[in-house]
């Protein structure tokens, strides 16, 4: 810790408190992420271990924030991250006027590879949300809070906790119950996200998990056992009873959003998890290189004719 000078305090979230920091030797501006660690008796496990775990578990990527260094600290461990100029949270909170078509794809496309990146390499985040979404000093995204990311396998004999995720950006399955669950959890968040560029506003603001289902099934229609086959075992299936309502056309919930834009943002909200467009597939068709600049030319994210995937 001698190392650095704290500058100030950036932010305070559910596992830790941030710091602006500078290295001495290098002159070098971080941020510092304090964390306390839980007692291990208590059978909660690590957030903060989960963080350093799946951080370095990974190698770099333009859009994961790069974790320097940890050390201990006290009863904790002090993890140090490249520094973030902003976050999306406080993008969207900051736009005087609804991003431009060109920043939300910009924006998208750098989650997407984010996200596309963590999935190839069993992370799921479980805890994507705009304040979790660091933006650089050039305007690059990077995902950041790891804390309760953990690697998923395809052994599914393994349960897990069901709270996770911050409300508005829980998928259904998860307000369920579920204790099974995959990486459709991040696509469903990253949907949510989607929605809240295009709208300026979040989608599904639930004030309790009640709500919260509420909201989304305002939207996307009351499930049925047709729409979403697995919802009878869901944990909470019978617990709740709602009455049945079609969905709301997502045109009427986003009139300002592009038709495609649309079109790509239903591919993410759907019931069954397994049925959500992974993180890879939108990105994988040449144009897409083309669009990584938000300038780009190329139309988004329209149908490639010559293959069945939602181009950008
Ligand atoms: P928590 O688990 O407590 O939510 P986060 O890692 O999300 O912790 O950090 C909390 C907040 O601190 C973020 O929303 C962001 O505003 C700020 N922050 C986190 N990491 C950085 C960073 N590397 N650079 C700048 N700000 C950061
Ligand atoms: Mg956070």
């Amino acid at each position: 810790m001698d190392q650095y000078i704290i500058l100030g305090r950036i932010g305070e979230g559910a596992h830790g408190i941030v710091f602006k920091a500078k290295n001495i030797e290098t002159g070098e501006t971080v941020a510092l992420k304090k964390v306390a660690l839980r007692r291990l008796d208590d059978g909660i496990p690590n957030q903060a271990l989960r963080e350093i775990k799946a951080l370095q578990e990974i190698e770099e990527n333009p859009h994961v924030v790069k974790l320097k260094a940890v050390f201990p600290h006290g009863a904790g461990f002090v993890l140090v991250f490249e520094y973030m100029l902003s976050d999306l949270a406080e993008v969207i909170r900051n736009a005087q006027q609804p991003l431009t078509q060109a920043q939300v794809k910009g924006y998208m496309l750098m989650l997407l590879q984010g996200v596309a990146f963590c999935h190839a390499n069993s992370i799921m985040h479980r805890d994507l949300k705009p304040a979790n979404l660091l933006i650089s000093s050039t305007g690059q995204l990077k995902i950041a809070d790891f804390g309760l990311a953990r690697l998923f396998s395809s052994d599914d004999s393994r349960l897990y906790s069901h709270q996770v995720a911050t409300r508005w950006y829980r998928a259904p399955e998860l307000l369920y119950g579920a204790r099974r669950y995959d990486e459709g959890v991040d696509l469903w968040a990253v949907g949510c996200i989607f929605a809240e560029l295009l709208n300026n506003s979040p989608l599904f603001p639930g004030e309790n998990d009640i709500e919260q289902l509420c909201c989304v099934l305002r939207i996307l229609g009351t499930p049925t056992q047709h729409t979403w086959p697995e919802l009878p075992e869901l944990p909470d299936y019978n617990k709740i009873c709602f009455k049945q309502k079609p969905p709301v056309p997502l045109e009427e919930v986003l009139p300002d959003a592009p038709p495609q834009s649309l079109q790509l943002l239903r591919c993410f909200l759907l019931y069954p998890s397994r049925e959500r467009v992974r993180a890879a597939q939108p990105l994988c068709l040449p144009t897409t290189q083309s669009c990584l600049c938000p300038s780009g030319a190329a139309g988004w994210p329209g149908r490639d004719p010559s293959t069945s995937m939602i181009s950008m």
